[in-house]
Parts: C-alpha cells; sequence; structure tokens
C-alpha cells in the first residue's frame, strides 16, 4: 500500500511528489498524458521566477527531470475511479486496483471546445488548440485565433512570429487578457483584433478545413473568415469525471478545498488547476502542491 497516490504529472503534482518523497512518503504519480501537463501547450512562460524567460516544454522537461532523479515512481494509466474503504483508498486506473492511504489530485484541466458545427470533424486539420504543437505547420499562412483571454493573448504572440497574419475573433468589446499582453498585441503590424464576434460554424471546402463563419454580436450580421487554420483558447474544463462520485466538487466541476488543500474527504486532497481558486498560474499550482503533500504526510503519520 502507497501512503500517497498523485493523480497527475502537470505543475502541481510534481510538486506535490517532490515533497512527498523528501518526507519519506512511498509514493506513486499517474499520468495519462505526457508529464508537464498545460506547460507543455505553453509557448513563452515569463512570471516563473528564476527563469527570466523559458518554452513551456523546456521547464516541463526540467521538472520531470527532478522527479526522475528522484526516483520517484512514475505510472502511465488512466485514473477511472476512486473507491474509499475504511481508512485506505483504491485508485482504479483503466489496467488496475492500486491501494493507498491518501491521494492527491492534481489531474488538472483540458481546453473548452466551441461546440459549433465542424468543429470534431476539421479538428487536427486546421482546427487546434496548442500553438506550440501545432503553430509551425502555418509558416507565412493566415491564422484565426479564438479568444480574448490570457491563453488567446500569449499564444497569438507566439503565433505573429510564424504565421503571416493572426485575427483575434473577440465576442466582447473589449478582451478578458492582463493588461501587458494587450500592450504587446497592439506593438504587433500583423495581429488584427475582431471585436464584439462569435464563431458559428467551421467551413470545409473540397474536404478541406478553409475558414470560420462568424456573427457580430451587435448587429446579428455573418461573414466568412477565410485562413489556413484556427486556434482555439477559450478557457478550460477541470478533469475531474473520475472523481464524480465523491462529491467534492462545485457546479462548474472544479474540486473544492480548504487552505490545507483538503477536500471534504478525509485522506483526498487536491492542488492544481483542477481546484476551485482565484489564480491559476505555475507558481500558485507549484504552492498547493507542496501544502497538499505536506497535509497528506500530517494525515500518514
Ligand atoms: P479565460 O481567462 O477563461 O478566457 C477565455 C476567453 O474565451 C474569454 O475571452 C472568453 O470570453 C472567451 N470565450 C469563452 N467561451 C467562448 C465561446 N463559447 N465563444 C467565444 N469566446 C469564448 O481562459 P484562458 O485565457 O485560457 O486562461 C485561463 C486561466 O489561465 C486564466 O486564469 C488566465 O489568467 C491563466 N493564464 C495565465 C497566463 C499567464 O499569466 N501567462 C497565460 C495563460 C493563461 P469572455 O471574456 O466574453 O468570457
Amino acid at each position: 500500500m502507497y501512503d500517497v497516490i498523485i493523480i497527475g504529472c502537470g505543475c502541481a503534482g510534481i510538486s506535490a511528489a517532490i515533497y512527498a518523497k523528501r518526507s519519506n512518503m512511498d509514493v506513486l504519480i499517474i499520468e495519462s498524458n505526457a508529464p508537464g501537463g498545460q506547460i507543455n501547450k505553453s509557448s513563452i512562460i515569463e512570471n516563473y521566477p528564476g527563469f527570466e524567460s523559458i518554452d513551456g516544454p523546456s521547464l516541463a522537461y526540467n521538472m520531470f527531470n527532478q522527479l526522475q532523479k528522484m526516483e520517484i515512481p512514475y505510472k502511465y494509466g488512466k485514473v477511472i475511479d476512486i473507491e474509499l474503504e475504511n481508512n485506505k483508498k483504491i485508485v482504479i486506473t483503466d489496467k488496475e486496483r492500486i491501494e493507498t492511504k491518501t491521494v492527491i489530485i492534481a489531474s488538472g484541466r483540458n481546453p473548452r471546445k466551441l461546440n459549433i458545427e465542424n468543429e470534431d470533424k476539421l479538428s487536427s486539420r486546421g482546427i487546434s488548440w496548442c500553438a506550440i504543437c501545432d503553430g509551425n505547420l502555418y509558416k507565412d499562412k493566415n491564422v484565426v485565433v479564438i479568444g480574448g483571454g490570457n491563453s488567446a493573448a500569449e499564444e497569438s504572440l507566439y503565433l505573429s512570429k510564424i504565421a503571416k497574419s493572426v485575427t483575434i475573433i473577440n465576442r466582447r468589446n473589449e478582451l478578458r487578457a492582463d493588461e501587458s499582453f494587450i500592450n504587446e498585441l497592439k506593438k504587433k503590424n500583423n495581429i488584427k483584433i475582431l471585436y464584439n464576434y462569435k464563431p458559428l460554424k467551421f467551413i470545409e471546402e473540397e474536404n478541406k478545413f478553409s475558414g470560420v463563419e462568424i456573427q457580430n454580436t451587435i448587429d446579428d450580421k455573418k461573414e466568412t473568415i477565410k485562413c489556413d487554420g484556427v486556434f482555439i483558447f477559450i478557457g478550460y474544463e477541470p478533469e475531474t469525471t473520475f472523481c464524480k462520485k465523491l462529491n467534492i466538487t462545485d457546479e462548474n466541476n472544479y474540486i473544492i478545498v480548504n487552505d490545507k488543500m483538503e477536500t471534504k474527504i478525509d485522506g483526498i486532497y487536491a492542488c492544481g488547476d483542477v481546484i476551485k481558486k482565484d489564480l491559476y498560474q505555475i507558481v500558485t499550482s507549484i504552492s498547493e502542491g507542496a501544502i497538499a503533500a505536506t497535509s497528506a504526510k500530517k494525515h500518514v503519520d
């Protein structure tokens, strides 16, 4: 039986694993995707102390490398359920049942979809949710970015260095992104922002992605923007389907924790982007991972 199983190997899970291992706990980390989580999809990170500027995959690699050097057991697998049995918990993956004294949920979030016509059909054939993964496919081409938050702004700046043009479609008359990003966007000649437009459907011509139909939210007029690719950055959905039965989430499926990262179930903790909080940042996730592991240690002791 493990002392702690950490679900998710993004920055919150990695931080929890480092603190758990250093406090002598028997720890296992389980992940169903590439280690590093959302950081892998960030082009440039400039607000993580110690790194003036670093690309996401390099930071993710550094973190995972540290985990491996500390010989923290890591397993690839998809968690589908957590069962409670007296004083122990059973983490059920698609392959096995693993017993543990405590669980730290650090499963993060997935990019949200628009749920409009042709989105699934043209996914990876013109529609992407990751600029750093797919941006290079659009060298000197015209791309559209949908969304107006920090992700849309940050990734538009990244894409503007590769693509010929970037058109941001924002559904309101102002961006949600931080002022520093907005100032950077204004400096770019090849970034255009369309305000008060919502996407209606993606266009397919001769079996190929060719653009997006948008509608003005003030006068309802529709128009089509021809482009080579579109990137969707409209927020995230927490990855909590596997713990629905535990009833530890709010109405938006984020896990509710206190300042010790405790959920309402004894011995189950959560940290990082999967929890309900005000600030979704690498620094906050890392700090919450450390707190969750410290709370788990006290419980085990
Ligand atoms: P977000 O802040 O929730 O912004 C989502 C954007 O998408 C908003 O502009 C929203 O419009 C728009 N949107 C949502 N649903 C839409 C729909 N159906 N159709 C069209 N537009 C839609 O999400 P995010 O930008 O991914 O950021 C998530 C969190 O991570 C935030 O807390 C952010 O600060 C943080 N983050 C930080 C950094 C950084 O500090 N470097 C970088 C990336 C992300 P409305 O404004 O009208 O709702």
